[in-house]
């Protein structure tokens, strides 16, 4: 059997085919071919059809013309040297053990095709036996086979379901690790503000939805902090950075980006707010920064007050990330050698 046999229109190079057309074709070809409709067996008869790989099409052609059957072990070879691969590279990224849950995946896949393959075979031989028989002990003995064969069939399935109920759950979870492991390679531990990757990551995502030119950027820092440090020692320092982080968290709008990108410098992108509204945040957090008034556990003694200095730049079409960070960065500059414990506004 060829496919001209089957149908004279149906070329695998027809591009114009359209995908319904497509998908008849592949399930009356399975027909023909007594191949069952299992997921690899359509995808490779799929990918025949569709005519986008001319190896599928040259091997089944060619074992077609050669007068071969067309079976179940030829159309996985196929899948495999040619679909699952391709399926498999697709997901490397996500790491090996994603390629190994694919691979159970494809083994379960496998073996139930095989069963039903059973399953069929059994089928057509018993249902030819009926033809020719007319003893009432032989039709006995063939329903009896056919039972078994679909009990075994049918076991086959609840063996697939199991692998895909497992492979499902461990998808889940490792997708959640991965989630967990990517949220944390962006978090910076001792303030939980983004850190510097994460800055990267989520400031170019914000810019890149702010197609109108709106966002504000804010850049912070902490005015002469190594004073703390040597007075108090690091550890009061960190719970100094800690606190400059949770009152920039807590008086910044939702939806903008606050980011820890060095040692005591923080970087907030306001995705909305104009250059007034942003210098109004501004003014608050550094207002109630001055404000903080910390003591010392162990000791009780108090920490001398401390500020910050902030620069603004408000985002021109022409600027991405870098370019709008560096004005801002500017801004701060000149606002501590304005003096420090101040605001200001790149022109
Ligand atoms: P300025 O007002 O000009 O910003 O002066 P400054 O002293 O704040 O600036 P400088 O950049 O000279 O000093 C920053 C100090 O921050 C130096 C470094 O030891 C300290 N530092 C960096 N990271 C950390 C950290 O994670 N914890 C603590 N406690 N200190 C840090
Ligand atoms: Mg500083
Ligand atoms: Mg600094």
């Amino acid at each position: 059997m060829t496919t001209s046999d089957m149908d004279s229109s149906a070329t695998p190079m027809d591009a114009a085919v359209r995908e319904d057309d497509v998908a008849f074709r592949v399930i009356d070809f399975l027909f023909v071919h007594r191949l069952s409709t299992t997921p690899v067996h359509y995808a490779v008869v799929h990918a025949y059809f569709d005519g986008k790989h001319q190896e599928i099409c040259a091997a089944i052609d060619g074992l077609l013309a050669a007068g071969k059957p067309l079976d179940a072990f030829f159309v996985g070879e196929l899948y495999e040297e040619y679909l699952a691969a391709e399926a498999i590279r697709r997901f490397r990224g996500v790491g090996s053990d994603v390629e190994r849950l694919l691979e159970g995946l494809m083994d379960s896949l496998r073996t139930a095709d095989q069963g039903s393959s059973e399953y069929q075979a059994s089928l057509r031989e018993n249902i030819g036996k009926v033809g020719q028989s007319s003893d009432a002990l032989h039709l006995k003995q063939v329903a009896q086979s056919l039972l078994e064969s679909a009990i075994k069939a049918s076991e086959t399935n609840d063996v697939l379901k199991k692998s895909l109920e497992t492979a499902d759950q461990e998808a889940r979870q490792l997708r959640s690790e991965l989630e967990k492991h990517r949220r944390e390679t962006m978090t910076d531990p001792l303030t939980g503000l983004l850190n510097r990757r994460g800055m990267e990551v989520e400031m170019s995502r914000v810019l890149g939805e702010d197609v109108e030119g709106k966002a504000t950027m804010m850049v912070l820092d902490i005015d002469h902090f190594k004073r703390i440090n040597d007075t108090y020692g690091h550890a009061v320092g960190d719970v100094v950075i800690r606190k400059v982080a949770q009152t920039v968290k807590r008086l910044i709008p939702a939806g903008a980006v606050p980011v820890r990108y060095g040692g005591e410098e923080f970087a907030v992108l306001l995705p909305r707010s104009s250059a007034d509204e942003a210098r109004g945040i501004a003014e608050t957090i550094r207002d109630t920064v001055e404000k903080l008034r910390l003591i010392r556990r162990h000791d009780k003694m108090a920490i001398s007050q401390f500020t910050i200095s902030i620069g603004i730049a408000k985002r021109s079409l022409r600027d991405d990330m870098e370019t709008l960070f560096q004005r801002a960065d500017k801004a701060l500059y000149e606002a501590k050698s304005g003096g420090r414990n101040r605001v200001m506004l790149a022109v």
